[in-house]
């Protein structure tokens, strides 16, 4: 056990060298903005309070209420959501797999919006981690203070206004199709002076300014003529993952006394079934079977370990490479699978590493897993549901299985 953590942490070393590559080069800045590509069709209003939602808001009057300056609203309880239920005597455990981007800029690659009809298509709902400045134009970008940095810097780009307007499209869709919309927070710094040296007070401005920008949008863009998002960002934000999983420390007291319900930026841990920290769960990327060893279940690893510094890697190596990391994504699914059932978390950026090799795999792995017998692919904020509708002895028992244990459920379920 202890050689395999320690692996972990030498991985996650090579995730932060591999961002700070890609945050600088990345894909995001050749931006060649076309006609079609504008689409600012107002949002279909909900109304009626569907059933069975696990959280429906007892205050909802059936009425939507638009918010602040009009850049969200309150539209009643999401849509298309589960109801979590509490495993029955000797029932064996749903098979979650979580999909979960972050960043969820819509630019000219149409990343977002591909996996956003991927995963309505493969019965997928995700998390969406919102960068908090891709609601920022970048003639905007002095709004944003960043802790330990110059007002308006970033090591990321801010958006232009086409992608701005096509980001809070998908957020629109995305969300009526039951997606989770969380955060990643702003500037996506790294390093020195990054998420890992800041104070619980840098972290809470940090979040602080996240929300401000998606629920102020509208002042901040001048778009007045787009509808309003369809949720009230205060009450869906619930969960977030740390760029570069740097800070996790200081910024879990903060997350918790905003009411989030979990966190997702550990750098790494086992495939096995989660537990609380601080008070709220951590869901972290996880161990998967990866050449001899184990690797992390996020883009950047697979990119750090096959290409090294580049995002441009050799073409002729592309089709092995990607060979490996869906074979990993999917060793790793099919261990728990057929095992512990302990849910599977996968990380990814909307990127276009390697000729998109790593987008690719994930398509892949969706089409295979998410329509199988028992399995849900869901948000995480879905996972937090059903974990906290279980029995706290049985999640105990569930605890203690290795990734590849099968359970005698009916022994282990009472
Ligand atoms: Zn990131």
């Amino acid at each position: 056990m202890r050689t395999a953590r320690g692996a972990a942490v030498l991985l996650t070393v090579g995730v932060v060298a591999a961002l700070a590559l890609a945050t600088t080069g990345g894909s995001g800045s050749k931006d060649r903005p076309t006609a079609a590509d504008v689409s600012p069709s107002p949002a279909p209003v909900q109304s009626g309070a569907p059933s069975g939602s696990p959280s429906p808001s007892p205050s909802w009057d059936g009425k939507v209420k638009v918010l602040g300056d009009g850049s969200t609203s309150d539209t009643g309880p999401q849509p298309k959501q589960p109801k979590p239920e509490k495993l029955k005597p000797g029932e064996k455990p749903p098979q979650f797999v979580v999909f979960s981007w972050d960043g969820a800029l819509e630019n000219d690659d149409h990343l977002f919006s591909r996996f956003r009809e991927l995963g309505e298509e493969n019965n997928a709902q995700m998390t969406f981690f919102l960068t908090g400045i891709y609601t920022v134009p970048n003639s905007k970008r002095a709004l944003y203070h960043p802790p330990q940095h110059d007002v308006g810097a970033a090591a990321i780009d801010f958006p232009t206004d086409a992608h701005v307007k096509e980001t809070l499209e998908q957020l629109r869709l995305a969300w009526q199709a039951g997606d989770e919309i969380g955060t990643h927070f702003n500037g996506h710094f790294c390093g020195d002076k990054g998420g890992k040296d800041w104070s619980t007070e840098e972290w809470k401005s940090e979040l602080d300014q996240a929300v401000s920008f998606v629920t102020n949008w509208k002042t901040n863009t001048g778009f007045k003529d787009l509808a309003p998002l369809p949720f009230d960002y205060t009450k869906e934000l619930v969960g977030g993952r740390a760029p570069c999983l740097e800070g996790q420390n200081n910024l879990l007291p903060v997350e918790k006394a905003a009411g989030f319900r979990y966190d997702a930026s550990s750098p790494g841990e086992f495939q096995v079934w989660p537990s609380k920290k601080n008070g709220i769960w951590n869901f972290p990327l996880q161990m998967l079977p990866y050449r001899s060893s184990q690797g992390l279940s996020m883009d950047f690893n697979f990119l750090a370990s096959q290409s090294g510094d580049s995002t441009n890697g050799d073409p002729k190596k592309y089709a092995g490479w990607e060979k490996e990391a869906r074979d990993s994504y999917l060793a790793g699914f099919e261990r728990v699978y057929n095992g512990s059932r302990a849910p599977l978390f996968i990380g990814n950026h909307f990127e276009t590493w390697n000729g998109g090799i790593y987008m690719q795999a994930i398509e892949d792995v969706m089409k295979s897993v998410c329509k199988r017998d028992g399995v849900r692919c869901v948000s995480f904020r879905q996972v937090a549901d059903w974990m906290d509708a279980q029995d706290p002895k049985v999640l105990d028992k569930l605890r203690q299985l290795d990734p590849g244990q099968p359970a005698d459920w009916s022994r282990l379920v009472k």
